[in-house]
């Protein structure tokens, strides 16, 4: 949470829930305030980061999650990265270089409406991977050197 509110704005809350909850399909979800987190799975920190960056990036900055999930989920996938890359550079950069592999692979465009990807998998590599590393490739041509290939 601080280092959210640093890098981002002040949080608007003087609390963030975190439930352990059984969820169907999906590792985690948001609400303003508040954390639904997977109990069936195990517990990863990039998940909590994620749902912990929707926050800013779906309760703060809203914008059409059906139409254009790639801005909310985009911008909460890379939110993990700019944390490891801040706190733990080694992880930094292997999730980075895990994802410049990937992104490699991905032709999905980022930006459709869910309903146009027609595959739970394809809108994944769309709007999480692809978008977050278009995101981490911006936010290293600003000016601290290249760490993957262009989207
Ligand atoms: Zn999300």
């Amino acid at each position: 949470m601080r280092f959210f509110q640093k890098i981002y704005s002040p949080y608007p809350y003087t609390y963030l829930h975190v439930a352990f909850v059984p969820l169907e399909g999906f590792s985690g979800m948001q609400y303003p305030g508040l954390i639904l987190l997977n109990r069936l799975e195990p517990q990863r920190s990039g998940v909590l980061i994620h749902e912990i960056a929707h926050q800013w990036w779906y309760n703060m900055v809203g914008n059409n999650s059906i139409q254009e999930a790639w801005i909310h989920e985009g911008l909460a996938e890379y939110s993990p990265l700019l944390f490891y890359k801040h706190l733990y550079p080694d992880v930094y950069r292997a999730k980075t270089d895990r994802l410049a592999r990937l992104g490699e692979s991905i032709e999905v465009p980022i930006d459709l409406p869910l309903e146009k990807y027609g595959q739970e998998s394809l809108y994944r590599q769309g709007v999480y991977a692809r978008r977050c590393l278009f995101l981490a490739f911006i936010g290293e041509k600003g000016g601290r050197g290249e760490i993957a290939p262009g989207p």
